[in-house]
């Protein structure tokens, strides 16, 4: 397996970060992660924008240019052999002289990228979907989930809980008792013919494929979208929850908290929604 770090391709095993990095020491770093299918890189521009907006809020300055890292990007996947790949990209401050809580910007930050196989995507239907189980808890994590931070140890609790309990994933209740995320998804419901999903606050990441499926039902959709506050109430007495991820594209959720979703079966608007991902992803 071919990675990329601070500019040079190499197998993993030559990959070494300092200790003093200060993603390693305070987990003080960003990522993405984006698909990427036979060659085919999906909405680089918005993993730009969101990367941009990120490396602002840490103050972080890169040491390539935007065109530099999506060469580099689209290296890595020649690299490697899968035909369909997650890109993951992971940027931190660097290593500075010591231990120290407030940063010097002193350091070039630390550039690592890897590639992994994701499932090749075939055109969606009933048979071959597999819904997903969900736990319901509320959000531990901080409050800026706004920013695709490195610091994920508020997620991983979340989506461990949920795999201990043998279910998929896990949706957040914000402070308010209404539900903003999953602990790795953005989170859509349908009610008769309206699609709603939770408006962007710092209580949830601006995910990409929420973009990308919120314009291509403006485009291609009779549904309505609306970013809409969802209460547990409309959760439970939704007709379709689905799941949004880079890596999952567009999933159907048939339970939450044990409580089964409609007939606790994949809907129709899951399934055409799906089909227009799938036609439409590589306009993104
Ligand atoms: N929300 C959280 C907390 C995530 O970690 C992710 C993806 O990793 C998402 C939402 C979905 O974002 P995207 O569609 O950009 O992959």
């Amino acid at each position: 397996n071919t990675v990329f770090l601070n500019g040079t391709f190499m197998p993993l095993e030559e990959a070494r970060i300092s200790p003093l990095d200060r993603g390693f020491l305070f987990g003080e770093g960003l990522y993405e992660v984006l698909p990427c299918y036979g060659n085919r890189m999906i909405a680089w521009q918005w993993h730009k924008e969101r990367l941009t907006q990120g490396l602002q809020a840490l103050d972080i300055k890169l040491q390539y240019d935007w065109q530099q890292l999506q060469d580099f990007c689209q290296q890595l996947t020649q690299y490697n052999p899968e035909p369909d790949q997650g890109i993951y990209i992971h940027i931190t401050r660097g290593a500075e002289e010591k231990r120290f809580h407030g940063w010097h910007n002193n350091a070039e930050p630390t550039i690592f990228m890897m590639t992994f196989p994701i499932p090749t995507l075939t055109e969606p239907d009933f048979d071959q979907c597999k819904p997903l189980r969900l736990g319901l808890e509320q959000d531990l994590r901080w409050r800026n989930c706004h920013i695709k931070s490195t610091s994920l140890l508020g997620n991983v609790l979340h989506f461990q809980s949920a795999q201990q309990e043998g279910l998929n994933e896990v949706l957040l209740l914000g402070d308010d008792g209404t539900i903003t995320e999953a602990s790795t998804s953005n989170v859509f419901i349908c009610k008769d013919n309206e699609v709603h999903t939770p408006p962007l606050s710092s209580a949830l990441l601006p995910g990409i494929t929420r973009r990308i499926i919120m314009d291509i039902l403006d485009r291609h959709s009779a549904l309505t979208l609306q970013e809409s506050v969802i209460t547990q109430d409309m959760l439970f007495t939704a007709d379709e929850v689905w799941l949004t991820s880079s890596t999952k594209g567009v999933v159907p959720v048939v339970e939450v908290a044990g409580k089964t979703i409609a007939d606790g079966k994949p809907g129709k608007h899951w399934l055409d929604t799906a089909r227009l991902y799938f036609q439409h992803r590589f306009d993104y």
